[in-house]
């Protein structure tokens, strides 16, 4: 089997198993998963939410007021809390972790944007396992994401994933709410969002995480037209991640729509510099142009003007 990069993303709903605190018996057991699949040679990064969660039950269950400042004050107490139980569910799998705490202005900045990949591609070389959340401590609402179902999508994006997976309360994308209508199944492919996806995507979800199907159908616009696929899966159903990594049919999976490679490409085309300039060798050229060959740097005659790190 080829190793794939893959995000997986794990609800509030799938951290507390549906209660109002974090179900550290699930927890380990998506652990367990997870380190199975980075033994395989996949190389995963987890984007998790609960934090907001994980601050509340730390403080004694305090009422809540909701305000955005409320929020951040339980993030703050609780992304610590949240790490020190992965720190330690991920040592007996013998995996060590990496915090990576971003915010929308992380994947806009194109500096920081690309300090974040560095950093990513670090922790892959090392066998870290990255475990990302929104900063929701410097997060207010001009530059932050808002759901980690759309972080998931864009770290996915940064990092050229293969595929998302996340993890959710229901099965995935259905023709009808479930809950309330029996005629409802289940679609197991969705080949293009288009008006009729989006008009299932209904309100919001559970009363303690951000997103519902609006959010996951979002981040899989986002991930899909980068050239990225997504999948919606039950994440308290049995080896649910091993399953999603191998099986074609698990859940509801949004086809990329483009190919990874393409996707890069355009990255690079959309990009104009007029300000630099390499000057390079025939040697290079016949490399570059004829031979699908990368540009080394023996290949470089000289260098005019300035320009950045991964800069077109
Ligand atoms: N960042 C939030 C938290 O850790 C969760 C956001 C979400 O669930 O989408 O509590």
């Amino acid at each position: 089997m080829k190793t794939q990069r893959i995000v997986i993303k794990l609800g509030t709903s799938v951290l507390t198993a549906g209660q109002d605190k974090l179900n550290k018996a699930h927890m380990i057991e998506m652990m367990r998963q997870i380190s199975q699949l980075m033994q395989s040679g996949h190389e995963i990064t987890l984007v998790t939410s609960g934090a907001v969660l994980a601050g509340w039950e730390h403080l004694g269950f305090p009422d809540r007021k909701r305000t955005l400042a409320e929020k951040q004050l339980l993030a703050a107490v609780g992304q610590s809390q949240l790490m020190h139980l992965y720190t330690q569910l991920a040592a007996i799998y013998e995996i060590k972790v990496a915090q990576t705490l971003l915010t929308r202005s992380d994947f806009s900045d194109r500096r920081r944007y690309l300090n974040a990949r560095t950093t990513f591609e670090g922790c892959f070389e090392h066998g870290l396992l990255p475990i990302v959340n929104e900063n929701d401590v410097v997060a207010i609402e001009e530059i932050q994401v808002g759901d980690n179902d759309t972080l998931a999508a864009h770290v996915a994006v940064l990092l050229e994933a293969d595929q998302v997976i996340i993890c959710s309360d229901i099965p995935g994308l259905y023709t009808a709410a479930p809950q309330t209508n029996p005629e409802a199944k289940l679609i197991s492919e969705v080949a293009q969002i288009n008006e009729d996806i989006w008009n299932l995507a209904g309100g919001a979800g559970s009363k303690l995480g951000t997103g519902g199907m609006r959010t996951k159908i979002q981040a899989a616009d986002i991930a899909t037209r980068a050239g990225v696929g997504l999948r919606i899966v039950d994440g308290r159903a049995p080896n649910v991640l091993l399953e999603a990594t191998s099986k074609a049919s698990l859940g509801t999976w949004f086809q990329p729509r483009i190919q990874k490679l393409e996707a890069r490409k355009r990255w690079i085309i959309s990009e104009t510099n007029q300000k630099a300039a390499l000057i390079i060798d025939a040697g290079a050229i016949n490399a570059l142009r004829y031979q699908g060959k990368s540009l080394l740097a023996v290949g470089i005659i000289a260098s005019q003007g300035e320009y950045e790190r991964g800069q077109t």
